[in-house]
């Protein structure tokens, strides 16, 4: 079998998706179920169908491009990930999975080999939260780990539900039917960019993830009182910004006293009521993000920061409400699937090192109904999220040799 991965095609093909964006170039905005995510599928789907593959998508919009196998009653290898990105994005995360595999797969097709177990490509729904509050939709409804009943009370910015949302989009049936059978995946491996800094400090092209952490968020609500920016004596205060600010700080320390490097904690989203230069904010509405790859230190974080607003809201007059919007238990990846990884990089003669994931991704659902690992590539500077995240070609072709070979090995 000899793989040649078309760096050209790909690399032009990664333009052209970025293309489809709501954001000025090199910026990338494409959210879930937004005309040019749905342009993005469209576009996609021609990709496939060029490369042969047959087509589904279920209920929340999921979509299962099939290379069907010799043995096609047998459970399928899957790969993929996601193509929808957070406003003002770059262009690889997420994409590298999904146009990366569709390559892996051409790369198999072209050497000749012919699977024996189906080889299916996924492109998961929403994996970025943007829209509907919750990361993962996609790969936690069809592991069963969001019911069909719990994703149906989810509900946009603008106030449109889920069903009101992907129904628009044509992405109809029961949200019942996503969770996906039993025994469905023989093995699930996603290729990503590591959006952190090891592999290029390390001069490594390839890491074999091990690991997945675990990521837990909070919307916190906090009362005071508001009135005049003038006339309130600074003794008569119960001002919900400045308690918010003392807040902030406390989940930063969470993260930084635990001893950890594997334990993070951010404050990203803040909003200010009512927002005026003078008039005492009196509600502050915040969004924390706590994760670790060690569930019992990510519940350490939790405890305190829960102990800190108990002091916050004492001292300075103030109602702190934290509600637990997700908290998810980190995962082990499948030795099988790892083990199939490190082979593959050892027949291309590749370097690599075993690695924990510290973002979140559709391998930590995954891993939970599919023996299931990740391969990272580098990205430039560990930069990820923002207009400037890059991975070159050499080292997304490189990914995309691993994945294939690792694709034919559990495929056979
Ligand atoms: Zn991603």
């Amino acid at each position: 079998m000899k793989l040649e991965v078309d760096e050209r095609r790909l690399t032009s093909e990664i333009e052209a998706l970025a293309a489809i964006s709501d954001a000025e170039p090199p910026a990338v905005t494409r959210i879930v179920f937004s005309p040019a995510d749905l342009k993005a599928r469209a576009w996609l789907k021609t990709r496939c169908e060029e490369a042969g593959l047959t087509v589904r998508q279920d209920p929340i919009g999921n979509t299962f491009f099939r290379w069907t196998g010799t043995d096609p009653a047998l459970p399928a290898v899957g790969t993929g990930s996601h193509i929808d990105a957070i406003p003002n994005a770059g262009k690889y995360d997420g994409v590298v999975g999904v146009l990366g595999g569709l390559e892996a797969i051409r790369a198999l097709q072209r050497s000749r080999f012919r699977p024996k177990h189906s080889v299916e490509l996924l492109v998961f729904t929403a994996e970025e939260p943007t829209r509907f509050g919750i990361g993962c939709l996609g790969s936690r409804m069809l592991s069963g780990s969001l019911s069909a009943e719990t994703a149906r009370q989810l509900k946009d910015s603008a106030g449109a539900s889920l069903d009101e949302v992907r129904e628009s989009a044509g992405a109809d049936g029961k949200l019942e039917t996503v969770k996906l059978p039993d025994a469905y995946h023989k093995a699930f491996v996603e290729l990503h960019i590591e959006q952190g800094p090891v592999l290029e400090r390390e001069r490594v092209p390839l890491g074999v993830v091990t690991g997945i952490a675990a990521p837990a968020s909070l919307r916190i609500t906090i009362e005071g009182a508001g009135g005049h920016a003038g006339a309130v004596l600074m003794a008569d205060r119960r001002d919900a910004l400045s308690a918010a600010a003392e807040f902030i700080l406390a989940v930063e320390n969470a993260a930084c006293e635990s001893g950890s490097i594997d334990s993070v904690a951010t404050v990203g989203i803040g909003e200010v009521f009512p927002g005026a230069v003078n008039s005492i904010p009196s509600r502050v509405r915040l969004s924390a993000d706590v994760r670790d790859t060690d569930l019992t230190r990510r519940d350490v974080m939790m405890e305190k920061i829960k102990i800190a607003g108990e002091a916050i809201s004492a001292k300075r007059k103030v109602s702190i409400h934290t509600e637990l919007v997700n908290a998810d238990a980190p995962a082990t990846c499948a030795p099988s699937v790892v083990e199939a990884l490190i082979e593959s990089c050892r027949r291309h003669t590749l370097n690599f090192i075993p690695m924990i994931s510290r973002a979140y991704h559709d391998s930590l659902f995954m891993s939970r109904i599919a023996p299931t690992a990740m391969l990272f590539i580098p990205c430039r500077n560990g930069y990820s999220h923002r207009p400037d995240e890059y991975a070159s070609p050499e080292d997304i072709a490189r990914g995309i040799l691993v994945l294939a070979e690792t694709l034919a090995a559990l495929s056979r």
